[in-house]
């Protein structure tokens, strides 16, 4: 006797590490049972059919709009939902108000302004999922209690998290009764400026962000669009000087070259794209997806129409033109005998100067020597051939990271002019997600640190979510427990010992080195949980993250944080005759305190790159706190960017990063099915000792009835769903099979 009779629906473990969802097709020999799953026929023994098969709940053909919703909710049923309504080309889904969006890379129209115009006024749920109804609920929410909403945008590189963005943005223009529309659409256009700056193809994406964004976008009273504010996190600055094959540099660049007149270029003295070092290390100048020149004209309107300077606009091209030459200067050794640096040739350099308008004598020493004072007397000391090159690229870093600040700032100066005290606010955070290398190094360290932090976040939302949900039911919660990655955290960043401290006090000692810092590390966390010292003697430390163990290697640990520009290179561009050059090298250093004029040796510790990221996602954080939160998770359905094919292993990675899991975890922890009054009565009605009297009862006594019936424990009876724990749902379900 079995309660598993062919056409029954269930869930089976068939080693893929989740369940899945497959169907009784026939019935073996000794009570075995067929069962198809995945497309594959399985023979599962009697015993084991009660133990590890669940019975399935059926769901709707183009799945459930929201997983909340899914009585059974675990990883496979949640990969099954969102597969089964990735076919049928639905890329949203809710879990709760938590917004799960797969990358189609397939354009369906449903970004229209009249589908915009249907989601205005409408509450979270009431139409199907879609990226538009969370912006919408965000302004809803934001005007009916004058409170800041932030959406906070994950996912991994190529999942679709800036175009979410970008579309939240369109929603919040189309919608907002603003009468000021220049300045909405002002701040549209500085997308696609800051895309060409701080985008590039990678191998994972071919608009890849190489820049964190954190974007507010402010209303009036009335809700209108009155401005908007950008802070911009960790460019990638190592791409200007190198990218790896089939990548390339910031897509700037390679617009400017393609779209530029030829007179235009002449004066910048440039030619084919292909010429350069900084363009031309990943064998594709251009590629399929991307129309350069027509981007170029794009970018071009963009920057007139925010209103920048015709002066600044050109300052910014000889800028850009000077990166390029820069980094065709090339150096070899004196001699056999004399092994320093000297240039191979000078005409790159010379173009390099022209274009900066700076001295080619200063420039020529100071790229091939280091300069030191000591009381107040210089001395220059020559640079091996590795070490010019060295100091080359860190000049053309700096070059363009100070562009970059200087854009940002001069887009806000545009768009976030004199904003009244009042205004309240929509946030989007479009930010990398968790990062996991064959080699970590200081940059993987601080976006997994965001990525903890943001982790914190989620979870504080998602834990007061399942009270609320517990609180409406009236419900006792003190059951539900949250997994806690406060000691991650502090690991990372707890003064004075956490690993960006010890890294910030070690950077400040001039004869210390990475080895020095990891000693220091090994030796204050050894003993922390969280921390994993490595077995053999080798540079790396690891850290268990919630999204799993990553090992970071800590060679240029110190130099990249210390992130020295040097005083004489300051000087140079200081005195540069170009206006816009002198000026933006002059303002960051009233912005940015860690540069110091020459000579001026100041004791005051200047703050370090993992200071001054610590601090800003602190900021950020603070900030954060005082939103109503919306979370929208993207996801890449698969790696080679081709449409309609979704890899349920890759998805369900992506779910655990994303914390979908610990949403699971935390409502396991506590009541994890629920299934409304009628359901209830409807599947375990017979487990009732007294049948008769059952159907006087009220729904609620009735189901209290049924489970004192089976001696049940694990429950709780809400207002309108009865709430369970798995095993007293899995007693429940065997003693039906017993009863049939
Ligand atoms: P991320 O910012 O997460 O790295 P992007 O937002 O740049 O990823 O998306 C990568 C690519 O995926 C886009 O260039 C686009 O081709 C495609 N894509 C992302 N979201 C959508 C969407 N909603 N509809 C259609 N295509 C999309
Ligand atoms: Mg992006």
């Amino acid at each position: 006797m079995t309660d598993f009779p062919v056409g029954t629906l269930v869930w089976v473990e068939v080693g893929e590490g989740y369940l899945l969802p497959g169907k009784v097709k026939a019935k073996g020999k000794n009570n075995n049972s067929i069962i198809e799953a995945n497309g594959k026929e399985h023979c599962i023994a009697f015993a084991q059919l009660l133990q590890g098969v669940k019975k399935r709940d059926a769901i709707p053909e183009k799945g459930m709009e929201d997983m909340i919703k899914l009585s059974q909710l675990h990883e496979g049923s949640m990969l099954y939902n969102l597969n089964l309504r990735y076919k049928h080309d639905l890329i949203y889904t809710y879990t709760g108000s938590i917004l799960i969006a797969i990358n189609p890379y397939h354009l369906f129209d449903i970004y229209n302004v009249e589908t915009a115009r249907a989601y205005e006024g409408q509450l979270l749920g009431a139409l199907p999922p879609h990226i538009f109804a969370i912006a919408n609920s965000a302004y809803m929410h934001m005007n009916a209690n004058r409170q800041n909403q932030c959406v906070v945008v994950s996912g991994e590189s190529g999942a679709g998290k800036t175009e979410s963005t970008k579309l939240i943005l369109q929603y919040l223009a189309i919608i907002n009764k603003s009468t000021h529309n220049l300045i909405t659409e002002k701040i549209l256009e500085a997308t696609p400026i800051l895309e060409s700056f701080g985008n590039a193809k990678t191998i994972r994406n071919d608009n890849s962000s190489r820049f964190g964004k954190y974007t507010e976008v402010f209303f009036d009273k009335q809700g209108c669009i009155e401005g908007a504010k950008i802070s911009d996190y960790l460019l990638e600055k190592s791409r200007i000087v190198f990218h790896a094959d089939e990548e390339r540099n910031y897509h700037v660049f390679y617009e400017m070259i393609s779209g530029l007149s030829q007179e235009h270029l002449d004066k910048l003295g440039l030619s084919a794209a292909d010429k350069y070092f900084y363009l031309n290390q990943g064998r594709g100048i251009s590629f399929e997806s991307k129309n350069d020149s027509q981007d170029f004209q794009r970018l071009n309107e963009a920057i007139d129409f925010l209103g920048i300077q015709d002066t600044e606009k050109d300052g910014v091209f000889h800028l850009l033109a000077s990166i390029l030459h820069l980094g065709n200067v090339c150096f070899r050794a004196k001699s056999k005998e004399d092994q320093f640096a000297s240039f191979k040739n000078t005409e790159a350099l010379d173009v390099c100067c022209n274009q900066l308008q700076i001295t080619k004598e200063r420039l020529r020493v100071a790229l091939t020597h280091k300069r030191t004072v000591t009381r107040g007397e210089e001395f220059h000391t020559p640079l091996l051939v590795e070490q010019a090159l060295d100091a080359r690229d860190a000049l053309a870093k700096a070059l363009y990271s100070h562009l970059f600040n200087w854009l940002v700032m001069k887009i806000n100066s545009i768009v976030y002019a004199n904003l009244p005290k009042y205004s309240v606010s929509i946030a989007v955070l479009d930010i990398f997600g968790f990062e996991m290398f064959q080699v970590n190094s200081l940059e993987q360290l601080c976006i997994n640190y965001a990525n903890e932090q943001l982790q914190y976040y989620f979870n504080e939302y998602i834990f007061h979510l399942e009270q609320q949900e517990y609180m409406k039911e009236k419900i006792d919660w003190k059951t539900i427990e949250v997994r806690d990655n406060q000691p991650c955290i502090d690991l990372i960043s707890k003064f004075p010992i956490g690993l960006l401290h010890i890294l910030d006090d070690e950077s400040h000692f001039p004869k210390s080195t990475d080895e020095s810092f990891l000693d220091k590390c090994h030796h204050e966390h050894s003993q922390n949980p969280n921390y994993i010292h490595p077995k053999q003697k080798v540079l790396v430390f690891g850290i268990r993250h919630y999204a799993g163990n990553v090992w970071y290697n800590v060679e240029y640990f110190l130099d990249k944080n210390r992130d020295v520009f040097r005083n004489d290179f300051v000087n140079i561009l200081q005195d540069s005759k170009l206006q816009f050059i002198s000026t933006i090298f002059n303002q960051t250093l009233t912005n940015q305190p860690n540069q110091t004029l020459a000579g001026t040796a100041t004791r005051k510790r200047m703050p370090t790159v993992a200071a001054k990221f610590t601090q800003s996602l602190n900021s950020l954080i603070d900030t954060m706190k005082k939103c109503h939160p919306f979370f929208v998770r993207c996801i890449k359905p698969n790696e080679d960017k081709s449409s309609l094919n979704f890899i349920e292993k890759l998805v369900l990675e992506q779910l655990r990063y994303s914390g979908m899991l610990e949403t699971i975890r935390i409502r396991k922890s506590g009541y994890p099915i629920r299934l409304d009054f009628d359901s209830f009565l409807s599947r375990f009605h017979f487990l009732a000792r007294n049948k008769e009297k059952l159907r006087e009862m009220s729904p609620k006594v009735g189901i209290s009835h049924i489970l004192k019936s089976v001696n049940a424990t694990g429950f709780q009876i809400g207002q309108s769903k009865v709430f369970l724990r798995e095993t007293t749902e899995l007693i429940l379900e065997k003693t039906k099979s017993i009863e049939i």
